[in-house]
């Protein structure tokens, strides 16, 4: 079992995300558990302030960082991990982080418990990258609104990775081969010529010859 504690200011935009298919299912079944918590919780002002100016100017706000030490804090006592080497990880997200691979989720998936931290505005106080988080992972090389997306792809291919959370073992991190399904052709019609277009699956994965089929899987995947 894995437990991923999402730390974020809208724990709403992951509501569908969990509640559906493969997650809610693994959720269920309790081979993963998905916590979301509002980083406004562990404000201690009237206005539940979670962002401030940069110092030393510049554009937009800043996540501040006692919230977010709060948080982490409380998350990390309150779910005590396995006593087993691989218990906790701390995650910041950052598109300056270190690039998310599929290597990176079947790692991940070794431990008890994620943190994940998602920033938003103009990121979050350098100290938490410095001090609290155990790694900074970008999803890749763009600037999104907010770290709830990263969380959201680290969640869904580390789950992957968790055993029985894929019923079918070998799918759970194959970068597949094309493949296709029922009709064997499919009629369209040019907007130019107006004329008869067909889409046909190639011929070889309709031969029944699986050493062919096997070829062609290696070739196109
Ligand atoms: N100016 C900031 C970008 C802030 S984007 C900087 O250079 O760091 C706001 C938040 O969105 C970030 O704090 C981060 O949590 C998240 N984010 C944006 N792009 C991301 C990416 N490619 N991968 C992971 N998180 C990202």
């Amino acid at each position: 079992m894995i437990r991923f504690d999402v730390i974020t200011i809208f724990p709403e935009i992951f509501r569908g995300f969990v509640s559906e298919s493969l997650l809610a299912r693994g959720q269920k079944k309790k081979i993963i558990k998905i916590a979301l918590h509002n980083l406004r919780d562990w404000t201690t002002d009237k206005h539940k302030t979670v962002d401030d100016k940069p110092y030393g100017g510049g554009p937009g706000m800043l996540l501040k960082i006692e919230p977010l030490y709060r948080a982490v804090q409380s998350l990390s006592s309150k779910f005590k991990v396995q006593s087993s080497k691989l218990r906790r990880r701390i995650i910041l997200f950052s598109p300056r982080g270190k690039k998310f691979i599929q290597a990176d989720a079947k790692r991940l998936a070794k431990y008890s418990q994620l943190i994940l931290i998602c920033g938003r505005y103009e990121g979050v106080d350098e100290r938490v990258a410095g001090y609290v988080a155990d790694e900074v992972i970008s999803i890749g090389d763009y600037v999104l609104n907010g770290g709830e997306v990263a969380a959201m792809a680290v969640i869904e291919s580390v789950s992957r990775m968790v055993p029985m959370f894929i019923a079918k073992k070998e799918s759970a991190e194959k970068f597949d081969h094309p493949q296709y399904t029922r009709p064997e052709v499919f009629e369209v019609k040019s907007k130019k010529s107006k004329e008869k277009i067909l889409w046909k699956v190639p011929k070889v994965l309709l031969s029944g010859d699986h050493k062919k089929i096997k070829e062609w899987r290696e070739k196109y995947g």
